[in-house]
């Protein structure tokens, strides 16, 4: 399996060395690899979105055309995973902020998101949470967004407060926080999993 980690801005190298120690834990021949060709993207069995800053990401995506690579895989079924920012561009709804920024998101997920949703006081903490089909997991929020609607084909995986912050629509996952900021793969693992389900 080989899994394309868009390369636009933010925690790339993290997502490649998780990914690549799920696929060995898994003893799944493949790798991760960093990229922003649109003929890369289109050539890999699944695609990591990354944390970083959504509006510059969004921009860098759509300039090299790689937003069209990533909504044609998804359509194709290949999972495609969005972590924090990365979740953002996932998502079909946006909030002020978004709009503010003109942010282009690539509306894949039936899911409204709100950027920053955890205040000036929390704006990055660790925090173990229980997510759905994992189990307790230690999650990195850094100025994370928050899940604040769903639809109806989305299974809600993990909330913290009043907000959803892991959701999964077929074959698309959007995390509000870092899972490859810690040497937990299970994330990753269930990720690669989604690759094999059919
Ligand atoms: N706050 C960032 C944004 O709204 C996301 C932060 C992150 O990816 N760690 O784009």
């Amino acid at each position: 399996m080989n899994i394309a980690v868009i390369a636009a801005q933010g925690a790339v190298k993290e997502h490649i060395d998780a990914a690549n120690r799920a696929l060995r834990r898994l003893d799944i021949s493949g790798s991760a690899f960093a990229t922003i060709k649109k003929e890369e993207v289109a050539r890999s069995d699944a695609i990591i979105l990354p944390g970083g800053e959504s509006t510059t990401i969004s921009k860098l995506i759509h300039r090299s055309s790689v937003a069209e690579e990533i909504k044609r895989a998804a359509g194709e079924g290949k999972p495609v995973i969005g972590t924090c920012a990365g979740a953002i561009l996932l998502a079909k709804h946006g909030d002020e902020q978004t709009e503010k920024t003109q942010t282009r998101l690539l509306g894949l997920m039936d899911i409204t998101i709100k950027r920053n949703a955890f205040g000036r006081q929390k704006e990055s903490f660790q925090i173990p949470l229980h997510i759905r089909h994992i189990g307790t997991f230690d999650a990195v929020f850094i100025r994370s967004p928050a899940i604040t609607g769903t639809g109806e084909r989305v299974e809600v995986l993990a909330t913290l407060d009043e907000h959803v912050v892991a959701a999964r629509q077929d074959n698309l996952l959007a995390l509000s926080f870092h899972p490859e900021l810690t040497d937990d793969t299970r994330i990753h693992e269930y990720f690669i999993r989604m690759g094999l389900e059919k």
